[in-house]
């Protein structure tokens, strides 16, 4: 599925709109971080030769507005963090191990030269590298490229992701319910996780199980980088999603995987489309969204490490290891201690998505038999995150 997943291409963003996006190539600095010798505490800029001592006090260097001169020896000047440090000034004393009076300052110690003065492009130097290709902006990337002066950033464009979910079923929510329905709860929710990950998600009414309006909202939706359907891919007689999809010229790379919950999950191409078939029950969904859609996404962001991060923690129960499949059990996280606990939710069932809605985690059981312990290490992945 990652071979086909090739990074989309690169537009310039404005850097108020580039949250969370992924930056295409290198950015790199303007300016230098600090771009002057800067103050990294409020106090007096001095020479450091002229200490211990009493020194005139010649005036004061501010944040944004530089003592005009330079500093002759025997004079100090009243200093803010974050202020130029004023020429002929070797260090600065902070405001607490002076004492002041109306025109002078006396210092009973010694510095360094250098003491709390932050050295021009001590943090980053014009040119140096900020962020690099296939790294997601989060808001510390965002200020470091705002701090090195950039106002526009070459960004992977946002992937156009198509949700459709399939059945006769389904109805809106909030709608009345007649006997047999159900309310539809997978566009929305696919529909947030995809967009925290980086989607343009465009979404559209559900579609029944007939052959006619699957055509005709699948036809819509292929147009996207991404088609993201729900339902109707396991081996009823109403699952006509996978038939329907090859009409209309999708290359079918896999159906079913051995995981549990999620096994008919399907995968195809168009051109360059990616097309995904998510079993309709929510939290079969949920995980195929997690294991196959987000890593997806990631990948044609060009993020470097587009699989989902599994952490360490401990399972507090024991469980049955399916022989067949892989499971991926929802579950409470907690930390105890230089511990991370995992509790599986009651209620394991793959419709059950109110039960899932309690759980923060995923589980990873791999297949095998009898059972695992309480407190063996597990692999698990963060929900929402
Ligand atoms: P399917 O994959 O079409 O066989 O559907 C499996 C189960 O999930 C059935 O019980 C469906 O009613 C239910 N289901 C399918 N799509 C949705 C949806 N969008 N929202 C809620 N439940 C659904
Ligand atoms: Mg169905």
């Amino acid at each position: 599925m990652l071979d086909r997943a090739r990074p989309l291409p690169a537009e310039p963003v404005p850097i108020a709109q580039a949250a969370g996006r992924v930056v295409a190539e290198d950015v790199r600095a303007r300016v230098d971080l600090p771009p002057f010798e800067s103050s990294a505490m409020d106090g007096f800029a001095v020479r450091a030769a002229d200490l211990p001592g009493t020194l005139a006090i010649a005036g004061e260097s501010a944040a944004g507005s530089p003592f005009g001169a330079r500093l002759e020896p025997g004079f100090a000047v009243a200093i803010s963090t974050g202020a130029v440090v004023p020429e002929g000034a070797d260090a600065v004393v902070p405001i607490e191990r002076v004492v002041k009076s109306a025109n002078t300052v006396e210092i009973s110690l010694e510095v360094e030269p250098g003491a709390h003065i932050r050295p021009r492009g001590g943090d980053v130097a014009t040119g140096d590298v900020v962020a690099r290709a296939g790294e997601r902006l989060t808001s510390a990337r965002l200020a470091a490229a705002a701090a090195s002066g950039l106002a526009e950033l070459s960004c992977i464009r946002r992937p156009q992701v198509a949700v459709l979910a399939t059945g006769s079923e389904l109805v809106a929510p909030g709608a009345p319910l007649g006997l047999g329905q159900i309310y539809e709860t997978n566009t929305l929710m696919l529909a947030s996780a995809l967009a925290a990950a980086g989607a343009g998600v465009l979404t559209q009414p559900s579609a029944a199980d007939d052959e006619a309006t699957l055509r005709q909202a699948l036809e819509r939706a292929l147009e996207s980088d991404v088609l993201v359907t729900s339902g109707g891919v396991s081996v009823g007689e109403h699952d006509l999603v996978r038939a329907v999809e090859r009409e209309l010229g999708v290359e079918e790379v896999f159906w079913r995987v051995a995981v549990k919950p999620g096994k008919p999950v399907s995968f195809g191409v168009r051109g360059d489309t990616l097309v995904f078939g998510l079993p309709g029950n929510p939290v079969s969904a949920l995980v195929g969204c997690e294991l196959f859609i987000k890593p997806a996404l990631r990948a044609l962001q060009g993020q470097a490490d587009p699989l989902p991060r599994f952490e360490p923690g401990r399972l507090i129960v024991a469980l049955r290891r399916n022989e067949e499949r892989d499971e991926f059990v929802r579950a409470r996280s907690r930390v105890d201690g230089d511990s991370l606990l995992l509790e599986p939710i009651v209620g394991q069932e793959s419709h059950m998505i109110v039960r899932s809605g309690a759980a923060d985690a995923l589980v990873h059981i791999p297949r095998g038999n009898g059972e695992l312990a309480a407190g063996s290490t597990v692999h698990w992945l963060r929900l929402d995150a």
